[in-house]
């Protein structure tokens, strides 16, 4: 099995991106979010374990590229806790920089400002996952991940290095994090440029981790999904007013702050103010 692939979720036709290749470091995540949708399709999720063989294959596939677009990661995060002591994502992102490659990290964790240094060093931005700025509210959502409190100041460290960083609110769950006002006006504050948002999309083993975690909101947004609902793949997402209000809102709230905009995966990139995944930001340094 190859390391790097084509970026194409789920082959449903509702990403915007623009093409880029994935890699994951690490197969399966500890962080523990209730509305995971990778849990659905990875084996023994929970139990984060790296790539068997992985630096020795990722220096013979790496070797091949020449400038592409490397978006890590997308099944997993790259920041699981053991990289804090383990390492192994900054040494793919060293063979990465080697190799001439622009680098987009999707995480949820502050370890990522660690990296800051070589991150800087070339085109490369950071795509930080933060759902709510309420550390109470993540706690229950996202129980193993870092806090929305530890993820501002790992933004803020990665800006100050000279690194761009968009956010992604995703998911956003109706009646818990669909009006976001603060966060947006928070990362402004502190120089984000760009947003990311995608709803919720219920999958059969997120949604019971969901309704067992969070029972009363469970049994309030049930008939959204489920009497009103639309099936994408495996999923069951809000109906498409639904999803247009909400995110719409979101959009002019982040108009409103002067940041960028864009949705993912929502069959709406009219509400798009820039490139879905901030890659607009990305710093034209030459590869290392
Ligand atoms: S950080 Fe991402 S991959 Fe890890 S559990 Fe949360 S949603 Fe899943």
């Amino acid at each position: 099995m190859p390391l790097i692939t084509s970026f194409d979720p789920w082959r449903s036709g509702l990403c915007t991106c623009p093409p880029k290749l994935t890699f994951n470091p690490y197969t399966g995540c500890d962080h523990k979010c209730l509305y995971c949708y990778a849990s659905s399709y990875i084996p023994n999720f929970a139990d984060c374990r790296p790539k068997k063989d992985l630096l020795a294959q990722l220096r013979r596939e790496a070797a091949k590229l020449n400038g592409e677009t490397i978006s890590i990661a997308n099944s997993s995060d790259p920041y699981p806790r053991a990289e804090a002591s383990e390492g192994l994502t900054r040494r793919c992102l060293e063979i990465f920089a080697g190799n001439n490659c622009k680098i987009q990290i999707i995480t949820k964790s502050n370890i990522v400002a660690r990296d800051d240094d070589l991150l800087s060093k070339v085109p490369a931005i950071v795509a930080l996952t933060i759902t709510t700025d309420d550390d109470n509210l993540a706690k229950q959502l996202e129980p193993n991940a870092p806090s929305p409190s530890q993820r501002f100041r790992a933004a803020q460290d990665l800006i100050k290095a000279g690194v761009p960083v968009s956010v992604r609110i995703d998911p956003i769950i109706p009646l818990v994090n669909d009006l976001p006002e603060n966060l947006i006006a928070t990362l402004a504050s502190i120089g984000v440029k760009h947003i990311t948002c995608s709803t919720y999309k219920a999958k059969a083993d997120n949604w019971k981790r969901l309704s067992e975690a969070m029972p009363k909101l469970a049994e309030k947004i049930k008939p959204f999904y489920f009497e009103q609902g639309e099936k994408v793949g495996g999923s069951v997402i809000l109906p498409k007013e639904l999803r247009f209000k909400i995110l719409k809102n979101v959009r002019d709230l982040a108009d409103s702050y002067g940041l960028k905009f864009g949705v993912c995966r929502e069959g709406l990139p009219q509400l798009n103010t820039a490139a879905c995944d901030g890659s607009w930001i990305m710093p034209k340094r030459e590869a290392q």
